[in-house]
């Protein structure tokens, strides 16, 4: 596969991406390496010290107690060997699970990372979204309260399974809401082809599920920029990604087999795709209404003590969703039957709906009041840029072609889903969500975030909910 934009080739990749329109003037990307080879964990002394860390203090290795193997070893124990072989002093800090039996990224976690963390310490994760993350975020706090330089991180990514590993941003859960907090970026990241191969399917099928959010989310992003709600979007992170339509129909058998090649053009892809939403100082290029209702599913497994289903895979279902969304939204939507006046709830009305919506999930109102703290930043947005959805209703067949092209079938999605033998239902999710829980999260995704996509307008038109479900879960199904 030839990505327009290679990061395995690191100079060349960062002089070829600044020229893209909106690239972040005067921004560099501090990533130093980004390695996707066979055999790179044994290169992992040399990244490590590339990255600014020295054998001669202290290594502080950030895992959980996942049993993971590479190439029939172990592969936590053959890293720490490797390392101190080299002559370095590795300290492992296994975080264990809480009582779902998962390690999620929240500031319990976190906070066990930075007591650990001292000046002229390094750190060096080993493990995929959520040890990734949490070791990022503590990194990033520490030298946030300290004033101190940023410690070398190096980033052991073990799953092509969620574009956490280059972003600048960590998804951290907030009083049982996920939020995406602004965190740093790793110095280098080592992607062993060889880890990735034997890493569980299923995360490797998550790691292409994740990425397929795209097929809605650009329209989301796009649709909220011309609604002035958000004036981050530019065509950056399009340009920057390519076609993923066609890279992944072509590349589908690579992965499918476990390739190499197919690993390293995952991992390759799923490194852009951290870039592409840190570069545009925003989550939103890879994350819209599907994202949304992951949360939604996301926070009724958590208020549960349920484990989180597979992050990506999730993403893709919703995405069978939102993207069926869009072709029934824009065969359905008529702006002369619009009556302007009735598509601005007060405040009011929509707090109370917010805590009606999440009384039964959380009685406390504690989940309601932070959605409520979110959502009402969207709704002050609407209210103030009323002319804008005016413009919409006149200029109509624009923006509808302009969405579109933006948006890709749900069809084409579920044929890449099916080619890497990907779950194709909610409930071949593990744990499944029931479709009462399915049905939940899409009709009440728009209440939790301030971000503006697809799922906010048939609110805001007061489009009856049970007809909209009726109609886009059909057309999901056909
Ligand atoms: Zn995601």
């Amino acid at each position: 596969m030839n990505l327009r934009f290679d990061p395995g080739s690191i100079e060349r990749f960062k002089t070829e991406i600044s020229a893209i329109p909106g690239y972040p003037a005067g921004e560099a990307l501090p990533i130093l390496d980004m390695v996707f080879e066979s055999g790179a964990i044994f290169r992992l002394p040399a990244l490590l010290t590339l990255a600014g860390a020295d054998p001669a203090r202290p290594l502080l290795v950030v895992m959980d107690d996942t049993m993971m193997r590479r190439a029939g070893e172990e592969l936590k124990p053959l890293i720490l060997s490797l390392l101190r072989q080299a002559g370095w002093s590795p300290e492992p800090l296994v975080l264990a699970p809480d009582a779902t039996g998962q390690v999620h990224t929240d500031f319990a976690q976190i906070g066990r990372v930075k007591k650990r963390l001292q000046p002229n310490l390094a750190v060096l994760s080993v493990g995929s979204g959520a040890v990734t993350d949490i070791a990022k975020h503590a990194c990033y706090v520490f030298q946030q309260e300290h004033g101190v330089a940023p410690l070398p991180f190096v980033v052991y990514q073990t799953a092509n399974s969620v574009s956490a590993y280059t972003s600048n941003m960590a998804p951290t859960f907030v009083d049982g809401v996920k939020r995406t907090l602004a965190s740093r970026y790793p110095d280098v990241l080592v992607c062993d082809l060889e880890t990735l191969r034997d890493a569980p399917y299923e995360m490797t099928v998550a790691g292409v599920g994740d990425l397929l959010a795209a097929f809605g989310s650009y329209a989301d992003w796009w649709l909220a920029c011309h609604l002035g709600i958000d004036p981050s979007y530019t065509e950056f992170a399009q340009t920057l990604m390519g076609p993923l339509d066609e890279i992944f129909l072509e590349r589908a058998e690579a992965i499918r087999s476990r390739s190499l090649d197919g690993m390293a053009d995952l991992a390759k892809l799923i490194a852009l795709g951290g870039l592409a939403m840190s570069l545009s100082h925003a989550t939103a290029p890879l994350s819209g209404y599907e994202h949304v209702i992951s949360h939604v599913l996301d926070l009724m497994a958590e208020r549960a003590h349920r484990p989180l289903a597979q992050h990506g895979t999730q993403v893709a279902l919703a995405t069978l969703l939102t993207t069926s969304a869009y072709r029934v939204f824009v065969n359905r939507f008529e702006p002369a039957r619009v009556v302007v006046a009735q598509c601005f709830p007060t405040e009011s009305v929509m707090k109370a709906r917010i805590e009606t919506a999440f009384q039964a999930l959380d009685p406390s109102g504690q989940v309601a009041a932070e959605c409520w703290s979110d959502y009402r930043i969207k709704l002050e947005a609407w209210h103030a840029r009323r002319n804008r959805f005016e413009a919409v209703l006149n200029d109509w067949p624009q923006v509808k072609n302009t969405l579109e092209a933006l948006t890709r079938p749900p069809e084409l999605a579920r044929r890449i889903l099916e080619s890497v033998e990907s779950p194709l239902h909610f409930d071949q999710l593990i744990p499944p969500p029931t479709m009462a829980d399915v049905r939940f999260a899409f009709s009440h995704a728009p209440l939790i975030r301030r971000r503006l996509t697809l799922g906010d307008l048939p609110l805001f038109l007061g489009w009856e909910p049970e007809a909209w479900w009726t109609q886009v879960s059909g057309e999901s199904a056909r």
